[in-house]
């Protein structure tokens, strides 16, 4: 068996997979201009900057607007705050193989390539994605299907990465014929922002290779309800129509979704196109992105006031990835609290009502 890579840029160069690369691409599209590229030299050297010809229309529309916001590089990204690291998950720490990470006992990471379509100015793993970075190679990915048979406790393999939608089917297929010959994992789920950044990548040959004989998820990683384009609906509507079960992921950013009106908006939108919201992420504490951080009491807030306003299908859940690799956390609101006769109930106005412990008086 070689050790070619199973996904690089020269086989993302399909016309559903051309790119707008770097801020030389950014300048060409007339994103932005030729002294805000020389401007943003030093961000463009030190972090990939990439966007989809959707996502370019979508700027083009509104130069300033959310979906703008998660693009287009700005100097902010130079300022590093404190506690700000350059592997805020902690991916590092428990990788066994080149390409796994075996944090939680029932399931692995698996990430198959470094790079993405698009790249998000708030990435979390902004030190290690890009195009050109080493994608896995057959051996390695061999090495890594190896490490999950041998270990009977994996029930799930989570893909992420980069994004593993952005390689061919045919190398995705590949990959799922490994995992499905390994009868422990029941599961199998894909983090991706392909479905809206680039739907025409959602293809027959694409929905093909994500089934398998594992359960398949797919869980959309999405920050605005502008980002959920006709195109990007109706791939979303391919997947679910193929019996795949579709999440969504999205990141709490100021000044792009810390309001609950705009949350509701794009969790309504997604629940109304088959999607449920699953996680609503803090901010990992990446390099150069505190522009874009919320404060916890903030996030909390806008939870409470959802809570209260929205149907319980478009209710996430609050998470916060612990730095160092311990693991994620909810932190939405406490509505509970103890008292000498039971408890204290908070409602989703505010509102506090005593509540017996069973068998107690209220
Ligand atoms: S798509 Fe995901 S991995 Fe890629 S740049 Fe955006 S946040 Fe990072």
């Amino acid at each position: 068996m070689d050790s070619a890579p199973i996904g690089n840029a020269s086989e993302a160069t399909a016309p559903a997979r051309t790119t707008i690369r770097g801020l030389a691409g950014l300048v060409q599209r007339g994103l932005i201009g030729p002294d805000t590229a020389q401007e943003l030299e030093k961000v463009g050297e030190r972090y990939a900057v990439a966007v989809t010809e959707t996502v370019a229309a979508l700027i083009a529309q509104d130069p300033n607007g959310p979906v703008a916001r998660q693009y287009i590089p700005t100097e902010a990204e130079l300022v590093e705050a404190p506690g700000e690291i350059d592997d805020p998950i902690g991916d590092h720490a428990h990788s066994p193989v080149r390409g796994l990470v075996h944090r939680y006992p029932d399931r692995v990471l698996f990430k198959l390539t470094h790079a993405c379509p698009v790249y998000c100015r708030f990435c979390f793993r902004r030190e290690m994605v890009g195009p050109g970075g080493d994608a896995l190679g057959k051996r390695e990915v061999e090495a890594a299907l190896d490490y999950i048979r041998t270990h009977p406790e994996v029930w799930e393999v989570v893909f992420s990465g980069g994004d593993p939608l952005y390689l061919p089917a045919r190398k995705i297929s590949q990959v799922i014929a490994g995992i499905d010959a390994i009868p422990h994992v029941e599961v199998v789920r894909f983090h991706t922002r392909v479905p809206v950044v680039l739907p025409e990548a959602i293809d027959d040959a694409m929905i093909a290779a994500l089934r398998g004989r594992a359960a398949a998820y797919v869980v959309v990683h999405i920050n605005h309800r502008e980002e959920l384009t006709p195109e990007a609906i109706a791939a979303l509507r391919r997947m679910s129509q193929a019996g795949i079960t579709l999440l969504s992921q999205t990141v709490l950013l100021a000044g792009i979704n810390d309001d609950s009106e705009v949350l509701a908006q794009l969790f309504r939108a997604l629940v109304a196109n088959t999607v449920k919201p699953y996680y609503l992420h803090h901010l990992d504490p990446a390099r150069g992105t505190s522009h874009f951080r919320v404060p916890i009491a903030r996030g909390q807030e806008i939870v409470r006031q959802l809570r209260g306003r929205v149907s319980g299908l478009c209710q996430p859940t609050y998470m916060l990835d612990i730095p160092g690799g311990h693991g994620k956390v909810p932190i939405g609101p406490n509505y509970l609290s103890a008292t000498d006769s039971g408890y204290e109930v908070t409602d989703p106005q505010g509102a506090m009502h005593a509540y017996p412990e069973a068998g107690g008086t209220p």
